[in-house]
């Protein structure tokens, strides 16, 4: 096997590294390499490679054979290199010793300075500087890190140590600490080690020292967090980390040196100028840590104008070089520039924006490259309010990150407040177990909704995400006392009326009023959005269920509406009671008096929706949801028969008396019909075209409110292109039913208005069985829309409400990658598009196919929507944007 070889290669020289190399030497170590090829000021150094860091891990913490002699040949030479030695009195080398994996996990893993000293070099370090107290808090800087993050020695016991000094001097800061002072917490630190770990000596010798911060940059690799971030951020976990060992240059040396970072643009807005911050006479360390102010970038140009200007020319080198935006990391030392790292800078959505399309007008870049280079999901930061990162926060909870955007609003736990605090003018967000139609006035009220249960599709999900308002979903930790009039965590109460800020881009709740800023679409993100739909083959609808969603959408790009849930057009009190009145009718006479009750409502709704979509195909999908979900719930009807029945024995005339009988009986009939409609598994029950089969007269309302709304439309000079899609249909007898009941009435209608017009009639494959029989179904259908959302909770056998409970812990525990209901499962569910895509086009070539489940705005379902030769994705309004960048990168990388 490879790792046995002993005269494999586990350590590269950086003048012998190359970018290419990235994934053995790590991104640090390939880039040091190549800026080092490149003729850069690079402190010498050598990488040992993630090869080796996965051999440690498979032989049970051993360095591979041959590993730990060809570091030491490479020390030599960088030994001979600075003309330094390592362990040597007169001029001791000291190196630092960095993880560096190739991929980026900035702040994961763990770094060892000033590795080399120890009670003798640190004298020689004092000679060469003629500076003791610098080599002596070297000294002690050095003990402490290396005993906390190679010997495990918990921090705080240093801190405190160094506390107790600090508090000795005059300022109490550490740079007036003395040389006796120093003398004397080196003493300290060395017994703290001791006594932490049970009589083991802080080690003398360099090469122990080195020989051990390997190991522990190796085993930083499976650090809780380090695996955490991985998790997060799909990072595979066999990639292991390089190690690199680069000799030390100091910035602490005087007011001469100093230490900084540069970006070659400015990470926030994209603006083309160097943005940065340095210190003078501090180490890297001292920035982080924030105890001084750095200064930015821009003064050195007055404090060290040598290494200012020799700095700015690299900057622009090393961008134009790697043909991107770079943060630099740089060290002065006594007035002698030396750069240690560059990356491609991490950005925000507006910057990574801008920069693309500058580079594009400078002639860096092409436009391709420009439109794969922003990541889709970051347009996001461009489309809605975001928290302001500088703004200091307490996180009270985490969820599903369900609609994105940020707001602040005061607590309210049910929709009527939402609805009466909101019109005495305060925001509000409601917070709810989960949420359901009768929650629609109130969650319509709010600046944004939070719930404990649910998951991304789940009913609060959906509709937030139609209405562009910001929502949290499945906040696990969250308990609701709503009688009590608060929530609460394990560690906070919040009560009714209380601030809180939502991001919906996070799944954070944050406490309290939180900074947020505003959107901002300016001339950068037309251009790339101009590149991207000339680049793109899908077409993108949205899924709208009003007009002004509608408006909203087209606004964002929509090319046409890709389902419209047209039971979203019974929310609200007045139609949900004459829905309800449909659903309690007994007999067809009084069913077909509330349609007609229906009717018109939702012909002015369709005639709004075209408007808004002149010129462009609207696809309607026919009532979908059980009937049941229009009633109120069941226990608490129950209940409310209960008080009913208590107050009749307090009724003081017969009048009185005779009103309460009249509501008892018509609480009974409705609590009957609940009864009645109530399922077991009502997702799996009676819903979608199997209402439309029993209650025909449901399709032909549906049908003659479109088709009037359209004909209307049409006559006012409005070009109406309607789609009517059949739901659920699993079955092609059951399309074949509904297809006609659909004609007949569109047929009549075209007649009574003397018109002429393209409609299409089409279905949903939203079942396996609906998949497989593709080609059978296809016969009654104009056009496909999948319905991934169904889709998958009927392919994976799970409740798309329910299932947010326990499937983050398979996210979590990595039996799946991602949740089936955010990233289109393209294993299982996806052989079932395929296959229907396939045979539905076996029955007829020019089927035109989309989706319109969530998925269809998720960028990397969206590829594999591509792949498989699907006409256009529908999504909600806010994702039209990513869609349309994410289809142009779907379709370059095809
Ligand atoms: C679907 O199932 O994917 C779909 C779009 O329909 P709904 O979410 O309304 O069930
Ligand atoms: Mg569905």
């Amino acid at each position: 096997m490879l790792y046995k070889q002993r005269d494999h290669k586990w350590v590269y020289l950086f003048t012998e590294g190359r970018t290419e190399m990235k994934s053995l030497l790590g991104g640090k170590g390939a880039n040091v390499a190549e800026m080092t090829q490149a003729g850069l000021p690079v402190p010498p150094g050598f990488t040992i490679t993630t090869e080796a860091c996965n051999a440690y891990a498979q032989y049970e913490q051993q360095f591979p054979e041959g590993m730990w002699s060809q570091a030491q040949t490479s020390l030599a030479q960088v030994e001979s290199d600075t003309n330094k030695q390592f362990g040597g009195q007169a001029n001791p080398l000291l190196v630092s010793v960095r993880s560096g994996a190739a991929v980026s996990m900035p702040g994961m893993m763990d770094t060892v300075l000033n590795l080399g000293l120890n009670d003798e070099t640190v004298e020689g370090l004092a000679k060469l500087t003629q500076n003791r107290r610098f080599a002596l808090d070297a000294y002690r800087r050095f003990i402490s890190m290396f005993g906390n993050i190679v010997m495990k020695v918990p921090h705080e016991k240093f801190s405190r140590a160094l506390e107790r000094f600090k508090t000795q001097t005059a300022s109490g800061r550490d740079t007036d600490l003395s040389e006796e002072q120093l003398d004397e917490l080196i003493a300290v630190y060395k017994r703290i080690v001791f006594t932490d770990r049970h009589g083991d000596e802080f080690p003398q010798d360099p090469y122990e020292q080195l020989r051990m911060a390997i190991a522990a940059v190796f085993d930083s690799w499976n650090t809780r967090r380090a695996i955490e971030y991985r998790r997060i951020h799909r990072i595979p976990d066999d990639l292991g980390t390089a190690v690199n060992v680069q000799a030390m240059v100091f910035g602490n040396m005087g007011w001469d040196s100093g230490t900084g970072v540069a970006f070659t643009r400015n990470p926030s807005t994209g603006e083309k100028k160097v943005f940065g911050e340095y210190l003078l006479n501090a180490q890297g360390e001292d920035v982080v840590a924030g105890i001084r102010t750095p200064n930015s970038i821009h003064k050195m140009a007055g404090e060290l104008p040598k290494s200012y200007d020799q700095l700015m020319q690299i900057t622009q080198r090393l961008e134009s070089h790697y043909r991107d935006m770079q943060d630099i990391e740089f060290t002065i030392e006594q007035g002698k520039l030396w750069i240690l790292q560059t990356r491609t800078g991490k950005r925000t959505g507006a910057a990574a924006v801008a920069i693309a399309v500058d580079m594009v007008a400078e002639g860096v870049i092409d436009r391709e490259t420009a439109v794969l280079r922003v990541e889709a999901n970051q347009l996001d930061q461009l489309l809605h309010p975001t928290v302001d990162p500088d703004a200091d926060a307490t996180i009270v909870a985490m969820g599903l990150p369900a609609s994105p955007g940020a707001a602040s609003g005061r607590v309210v736990l049910t929709p009527d407040e939402a609805v009466t605090y909101s019109e005495q003018g305060h925001p509000v967000i409601l917070v709810r177990h989960e949420t359901s139609p009768d929650d629609f006035h109130g969650m319509a009220a709010a600046e944004a909704i939070l719930t404990a249960r649910g998951g991304m599709t789940s009913h609060a999900a959906v509709v937030a995400r139609g209405m562009g308002t910001p929502c949290i979903v499945g906040a696990g930790d969250i308990e609701i006392g709503e009688e009590k009039g608060y929530f609460y965590t394990h560690e906070h109460k919040v009560g009714r009326g209380d601030w809180i800020t939502i991001d919906g881009s996070t799944g954070a709740v944050l406490l309290g009023q939180v900074e947020t800023k505003q959107p901002e679409l300016g001339e950068h993100y037309q251009t790339l959005m101009g590149w991207a739909d000339a680049l793109r083959q899908l077409n993108v609808r949205a899924n709208a269920d009003t007009g002004h969603d509608a408006a909203v959408a087209r606004n964002f790009g929509a090319e046409g509406i890709g389902l419209c849930r047209t039971e979203h057009m019974f929310f609200g009190e007045e139609r949900l009671a004459i829905m309800r009145e449909m659903i309690l009718a007994t007999d067809l006479a009084s069913r077909q008096a509330a349609l007609d009750k229906l009717l018109p409502i939702q012909r002015h709704d369709f005639l709004e929706i075209f408007q808004a979509m002149d010129g462009l195909a609207v696809t309607v999908r026919l009532l979908d949801p059980p009937l049941h979900e229009f009633l109120p719930n069941f226990e608490e009807l129950q209940a409310e028969l209960y008080e009913l029945k208590l107050k009749t024995q307090q009724v003081d005339t017969f009048a009185n008396m005779d009103q309460l009988l009249r509501q008892i009986w018509e609480k009974e009939q409705l609590l009957h019909r609940v009864e009645q409609l109530r399922e077991a598994n009502p997702m799996l029950g009676h819903r979608g075209c199997r209402l439309g089969l029993v209650y025909p007269e449901v399709t032909e309302m549906q049908t003659r409110a479109i088709m009037e709304a359209a004909c209307e439309a049409q006559a006012k000079g409005i070009n109406v292109y309607p789609e009517i899609m059949i739901p659920l249909v699993s079955v092609q007898t059951e399309l074949g039913h509904q297809r006609a009941v659909v004609e007949q009435v569109a047929e009549a209608v075209l007649g009574a208005y003397g018109m002429k017009m393209d409609y299409h009639i089409g279905t949903m494959i939203e079942l396996p069985r609906a998949a497989l029989t593709a080609d059978r179904i296809a016969e009654h259908a104009d056009f496909f829309s999948f319905g991934t959302n169904d889709l998958t909770q009927t392919t994976f056998g799970l409740s798309r409400d329910d299932s947010g409970r326990f499937l983050s812990h398979y996210v979590s525990e990595k039996l799946l990658t991602d949740d089936p209901f955010q990233v289109l499962d393209q294993n299982g569910v996806g052989q079932l598009v395929q296959l229907g895509v396939e045979r539905g086009r076996q029955t007829k070539p020019e089927l035109k196919v989309g989706i319109c489940g969530e998925h269809g705005g998720e960028p990397r379902s969206i590829a594999f929507c591509q792949e498989v030769g699907l006409n256009y994705v529908s999504c909600s309004p806010y994702r039209v944007p990513i869609a349309r960048l994410a289809a142009a990168q779907a379709a370059l990388k095809l």
